[in-house]
């Protein structure tokens, strides 16, 4: 199979905590690349440290990829459950005399460790048992299994974003590929997951990087092609430090009870690290059609809340109503009060939502301030009245209220756009002004001073109910 033509990529989350931002990123990045080039993105599981690994953060990882539409190829696949295989290449280079046996003690090695700390040397493994003859092994002690690292020469990555990076040999000391216990290490499992997979194309964090040369050292060894590698920048926080909790370094699920939507945030995304020219703003189609390995910059990209709230708000704008409305109702389910809300919508309630939209969008940045701006809808009379709504129902409202609830009561067609005539037509034959119509009408309506245009409100909650929210503050 030529890479070319049909690329293989994967994303290799560890299940020890959530989808966070930057792992998001990272599958976007993979998925895109697939798509846009008729390949593959295979997902594995990096579930080998069984101490920090559990199921409740592979489901969190597999809900979170789902819910930002980046679905992958194929069954996930466990790197644990291939142990014996990593094992099995582990031996395949000791057969070849590309690995060897060491016996070194943990005393050994603390010595070691203690020599190069005190002569201020890199802390590496000195090649004890690199050319011992095994014959001399102490009895009883398990060996490691070491790989044999190349000592002279330089190891050459050649990546996408981060350029020619060229790593000098005598820094790679002889890694542990199996431990004594017979269990494979990391940088082992993902070679061989990686080649046995046809992964062609490695697109992951840039922390990876020295790792990147130690595999490259496996896949030379192995005899097996290096898959072409890109290593992308940190995310870091507006102010340009390490991304903080504070400023955005959250799980993929937190955004979502934020209120963003999958699009806008796969919008977003795509821009931190990566740039198309001057665009900000583009579909989930044009970004398969445009990504690039060589788009990627090699300098950290900046997290900044205030740019994804603008574009969620865009793209809140910009969605049909019908789909920002399954959005809405998808979004629920993980928002404070949102699972009691949605036992409410019944197919009425869904089509009021629905009349709303409109004017619901206009207003929130967020699904979170739509849910707000929506609470009108789901409001039982008589209304509970904010202290600003209050001050607008004071005698001057409520005479204003008095004087429109026979006016609207005859209207023949219970719609935006008559309604808003009539009230128009009132103000300007009592020279009054439409303000002070709509304000004290808005404070009837939704018990508070801010809303959706409001004769859009008095469409969506129809004759009777409308009528009746008014005829309660006329009484009080
Ligand atoms: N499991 C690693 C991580 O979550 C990724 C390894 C890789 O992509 O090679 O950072």
């Amino acid at each position: 199979m030529s890479s070319a033509e049909s690329p293989v990529t994967r994303f290799a989350p560890s299940p020890t905590g959530f989808l966070h931002i930057g792992g998001a990123r990272t599958a976007l990045f993979n998925w895109a690349y697939a798509r846009g080039h008729k390949g593959k993105m295979l997902l594995r599981i990096e579930d080998t440290d069984r101490e920090r690994s559990n199921p409740a953060a592979v489901d969190a990882i597999l809900d979170g990829l789902k819910w930002l539409g980046l679905e992958w190829d194929g069954e996930a696949i466990s790197q644990y459950s291939r142990m014996q295989r990593h094992a099995e290449v582990a031996h395949e280079l000791l057969k070849a005399g590309k690995a060897y046996h060491c016996y070194c003690s943990p005393e050994e090695l603390a010595a070691m460790r203690e020599k190069a700390e005190a002569e201020k040397r890199p802390i590496r493994y000195d090649g004890t048992w690199r050319d011992r003859d095994p014959s001399t092994a102490p009895a009883g002690v398990k060996p490691v299994i070491r790989f044999k690292s190349p000592q002279e020469g330089e190891t050459v990555i050649h990546d996408n974003a981060q350029g020619r990076v060229v790593i000098p040999n005598k820094d790679l000391d002889d890694l542990i590929i199996l431990r004594s216990d017979g269990n494979p290490t990391y940088n082992l499992s993902v070679v061989v997951d990686d080649h046995d997979m046809g992964v062609t194309h490695i697109i992951r964090g840039v922390d990876h990087l020295t790792n990147a040369a130690r595999q490259t050292q496996i896949y030379l060894a192995m005899g097996w092609q290096v898959p072409n590698m890109t290593h992308v920048p940190l995310i870091h926080g507006p102010d340009g430090a390490k991304l903080s909790k504070r400023h955005g370094a959250l799980g993929v699920e937190a955004y979502r009870a934020m209120g963003y939507l999958p699009a806008a945030l796969r919008n977003y995304l795509a821009r931190l690290g990566w740039s198309h020219g001057d665009d900000e703003i583009f579909s989930t189609q044009q970004l398969v059609e445009w990504f690039s390995l060589e788009g990627i910059n090699k300098s950290p990209a900046r997290f900044d809340f205030v740019k994804l709230e603008n574009l969620n708000g865009h793209y809140i704008r910009h969605m049909p109503d019908a789909e920002l409305l399954a959005d809405f109702l998808a979004f629920l389910p993980h928002v404070e009060g949102g699972p009691e809300l949605l036992a409410k919508i019944d197919d009425t309630m869904k089509a009021k939502l629905l009349a709303a939209m409109p004017g619901l969008k206009e207003r929130a940045k967020t699904l979170v301030e739509l849910k707000a701006s929506a609470a009108y809808l789901f409001a039982q009379r008589p209304l509970a009245i904010d202290d600003k709504a209050k001050a607008l129902l004071n005698d001057e409202g409520k005479a204003a209220l008095k004087a429109l609830h026979p006016l609207l009561a005859a209207a023949p067609e219970w719609a935006a756009h008559p309604l808003e005539a009539i009230v128009k037509a009132h103000a300007e034959a009592t020279g009054i002004k439409l303000g002070k119509f709509a304000q004290p009408l808005r404070a009837a309506l939704t018990g508070t001073s801010t809303s959706p245009g409001i004769f859009d409100v008095l469409a969506v909650l129809g004759r009777e109910e409308a009528l009746g929210r008014i005829g309660d503050q006329m009484a009080t």
